[in-house]
């Protein structure tokens, strides 16, 4: 491998934010882009959210409802780094696409509302991220309100998701009288001035008890609150541990006010040292590491369809894992075995698509797509192998289908098909049953709006969706005989696409009794267990 290629590759940054809606991510990811100069004015990420979108060819689902059903992915340029920000959906649009873009990225950052601290999104992505062990980067937002004590919000990190902290930097003061932070590792003060955020004023000190604190501070009681929760921070907080923040078990932690501007360029230069490079892949002829693996190979992670209504077109989303892309290449996909030109691949930035010619590992690029694309499809140059399944999540809705006019089930089960193999929706079949039923689950609930309006204007078929009661699914694993007896017993049973056992559940106490009763079994979160 060309020493130029590796050096691309080393200095690409691929990661996702998550959070729970109306934590400042819109606003961090802003900000981030202008540190790029990806965009020149604020307000052009907003633009997603405000009911006249830029792009009149979105969905018309995203146009009646004001909002994204889709996410994007944006880079930049920044100090020598390439950064790809996956951009997570988080409001009414929040589906499986989101938990899949996870799989996509190398690193995460968490941002949490200093006010709220860890709210029910920001865990369930977090478990994603635990479970891929991706690093994990917190910032702490919106200190420029009162928020919640420092420790609480360190502890809740530790409490509801097990995982230890370590603050890179510590506040002082909040709100009204936010002062500013304490940056441990670069021994320095970074200063907030309400009146103009932009304008931080940067200084050295020798430690926390240096006299300039107090000169700089000018408030007594804030700078000895510091002195003391900085001295019980070293005393009794984790320490520094760069093997513990790559395996995850170990998160930075940053504090600031996305919507000033300040903290962020700190939380930028600590994360791009910390935060991985592409990084290795299993596959079906084992490790993919992007560092020694020259050739080109991706996965598809995403569908995306309908991104411009008039050619009913479809954007498979594909991470490079390895090597070199340049347009009009031939590559192998590898599930058909068959060659595919990859002309027209675009990249997403700040929404505006542009053809690209080149890109590397670590990157995303989307592909025009009709049809031939699953969720998790492996393009190769070369020797041709698969990556591993891609999981499927939990579905928290679940409704019952029925085509309305029987005539039309032929178009009916193939629209079906195609949505599920985008995953826009997963279809079980009721196991067990005197009748066979069939089954849709969606993560969010908008998935059933889509599913009905796509059936219809692609397929022209009607559908009746009746809401089940469960709220929950979970893959389960055993031996034969204790599967077999489960499978007598337990009602509310279906089967995957893959035919794999999936009980279903109206709630955590139900479930719980599950798992209680049938210690021997294991009851699956997601198929991450293959
Ligand atoms: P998202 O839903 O996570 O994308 O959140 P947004 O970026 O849209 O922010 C939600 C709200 O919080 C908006 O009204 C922002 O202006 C506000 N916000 C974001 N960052 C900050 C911050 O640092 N301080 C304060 N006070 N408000 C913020």
């Amino acid at each position: 491998m060309g020493t130029n290629t590796q050096q691309e590759i080393a200095n690409r940054r691929t990661f996702a934010i998550i959070s729970h809606p109306d934590a400042g991510k819109t606003t961090l990811t802003e900000k981030l882009l202008l540190f790029g100069g990806a965009i020149r004015e604020a307000g052009t990420v907003k633009g997603r959210k405000q009911s006249k979108h830029a792009m009149s060819d979105w969905m018309e689902i995203e146009k009646q409802r004001g909002i994204s059903v889709t996410s994007s992915v944006l880079e930049f340029l920044y100090d020598g780094y390439h950064v790809n920000i996956l951009d997570t959906p988080g409001h009414e649009d929040f589906s499986e696409d989101t938990y899949r873009t996870l799989t996509a990225a190398d690193s995460a950052t968490m941002l949490i509302d200093a006010a709220k601290g860890v709210e029910a999104q920001t865990k369930k992505l977090f478990k994603v991220c635990r479970m891929r062990e991706i690093p994990i980067f917190t910032f702490i937002n919106k200190l420029d309100r009162q928020g919640r004590d420092p420790f609480d919000l360190l502890e809740e990190l530790e409490q509801l998701l097990g995982i230890r902290a370590y603050p890179m930097v510590w506040p002082i003061g909040m709100g009204h009288s936010f002062k500013g932070v304490y940056n441990r590792h670069e021994k320095q003060l970074e200063c907030f001035n309400p009146e103009n955020p932009k304008d931080i004023d940067i200084i050295s000190v020798d430690g926390p008890n240096d006299p300039t604190i107090d000169n700089v501070i000018g408030d007594e009681a804030l700078v000895e609150q510091f002195r003391e929760e900085l001295s019980l921070l070293d005393i009794a907080g984790d320490a520094y541990d760069v093997t513990q923040i790559a395996a995850g078990t170990l998160t930075p932690v940053f504090f600031g006010s996305a919507i000033s501007n300040f903290g962020v360029q700190t939380f930028l230069n600590h994360f791009l040292k910390l935060a991985p490079a592409p990084t290795p892949r299993e596959s079906s002829i084992g490790l993919i590491d992007p560092m020694t693996h020259n050739q080109f190979s991706g996965f598809v992670f995403k569908i995306q369809a309908n991104m411009n209504a008039k050619h009913r077109d479809r954007v498979a989303f594909l991470r490079i894992t390895s090597g070199t892309f340049k347009r009009g290449m031939s590559v192998k996909h590898a599930r058909t075995n068959k060659t595919l030109k990859l002309a027209q691949p675009t990249q997403f930035l700040a929404h505006q698509r542009s053809t690209i010619d080149t890109a590397y590992a670590g990157d995303i690029i989307g592909l025009f797509d009709s049809g031939s694309f699953r969720i998790g499809d492996t393009l190769v140059e070369g020797t041709s192998f698969t990556f591993n399944e891609m999981p499927h999540f939990s579905p928290e809705h679940f409704s019952e289908i029925h085509v309305k006019e029987a005539l039309k089930h032929k178009s009916y089960e193939k629209g079906l098909q195609q949505l599920t193999e985008e995953g826009a929706i997963q279809l079980f079949r009721t196991y067990n049953s005197h009748l066979e039923k069939q089954i849709v689950g969606v993560v969010g609930v908008l998935q059933f709006e889509v599913l009905e309006h796509r059936l219809k204007s692609e397929y022209h078929v009607d559908i009746t969706l009746t809401r089940q009661p469960f709220s929950l699914a979970r893959w389960v694993t055993g031996t034969e005989t204790d599967m077999a007896n489960f499978a007598n017993k337990q009602r509310n049973l279906v089967t995957d696409r893959e035919g794999r056992l999936v009980a279903l559940f109206e709630n955590d106490y139900q479930m719980r009794t599950a798992v209680e009763k049938y210690p021997d079994m294991t009851f699956h979160e997601n198929s991450f267990f293959q």
